[in-house]
């Protein structure tokens, strides 16, 4: 039976670069980071909403304000032409005018006094979510070096796991790498592996005593194979 140790040194070593690969995708950190990003577009859009909203309260303010004046206008225009009719009906008509005109500008002044007090409440939401919007940004930079740092160490640990791979490699006869690459291809479970007992490392299934004594009559050109999962068996 060939012997197969050196695979199953190079399988341990390729099953820590995958479960790696699978770490590296599913770091915690990520999922921080993705969070305290949201929260801070969440944010953001708030803040977004809120300035939109004073600005159109600014608007009407300063529309309104203008709309007051014309009513100012028009009531010392009214004003002036009263000093100088005398019919009665139309001193009446011009003082109907005026009131309008003056219920006019009050009740501008009523939303105007409204609005005020909405934007007051809205600059001091704007304040608030900036407050907030800074906390969140420092929160999203603090994840992200605690992300780079985490795949550092992955990165790290990936290098030296290379590097292994590679001395162990070059120790093996190249002929019996190619079979284990092939063997690797198809299939995601450890194409090589041990016997723990009588149990597969790889499927995790006990072979039967024929089994395990079949294996042991393999001719010394011959693999040792688990009859379960197929994956190369170190006897
Ligand atoms: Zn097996």
């Amino acid at each position: 039976m060939v012997a197969l140790q050196p695979l199953l040194e190079l399988q341990k070593i390729d099953t820590a670069l995958s479960q790696l690969v699978h770490r590296q995708a599913n770091l915690d950190e990520r999922k921080v980071l993705a969070a305290a990003k949201a929260a801070l577009v969440a944010s953001q859009g708030e803040n977004a909403r809120l300035t939109a909203e004073l600005t159109a309260s600014k608007d009407e303010i300063s529309s309104l304000e203008s709309a007051n004046k014309k009513c100012e206008a028009q009531i010392a225009k009214y004003s002036q032409q009263l000093k100088t009719v005398i019919a009665p009906r139309e001193a009446e008509a011009l003082q109907h005018e005026i009131e309008t005109v003056r219920t006019e500008r009050s009740a501008n002044d009523d939303k105007e006094l409204q609005l005020l007090e909405t934007s007051e409440n809205l600059e001091l939401q704007l304040r608030l979510t900036v407050e907030q919007i800074n906390e969140l940004s420092a929160g999203v930079a603090s994840a992200t070096a605690a992300l780079n740092e985490a795949l550092k160490i992955c990165e790290d640990e990936k290098k030296s796991l290379d590097e292994k791979r590679h001395g162990v490699a070059s120790a093996i006869d190249s002929k019996l790498i190619k079979l284990y690459d092939v063997k690797r291809t198809k299939r995601t479970t450890a194409a090589v592996a041990d016997l723990h007992g009588s149990k597969c490392q790889s499927c995790h299934l006990d072979l039967s005593v024929v089994e395990l004594s079949a294996l042991k009559k393999l001719g010394a050109e011959e693999f040792a194979e688990c009859p379960n999962c197929d994956c190369y068996l170190v006897v």
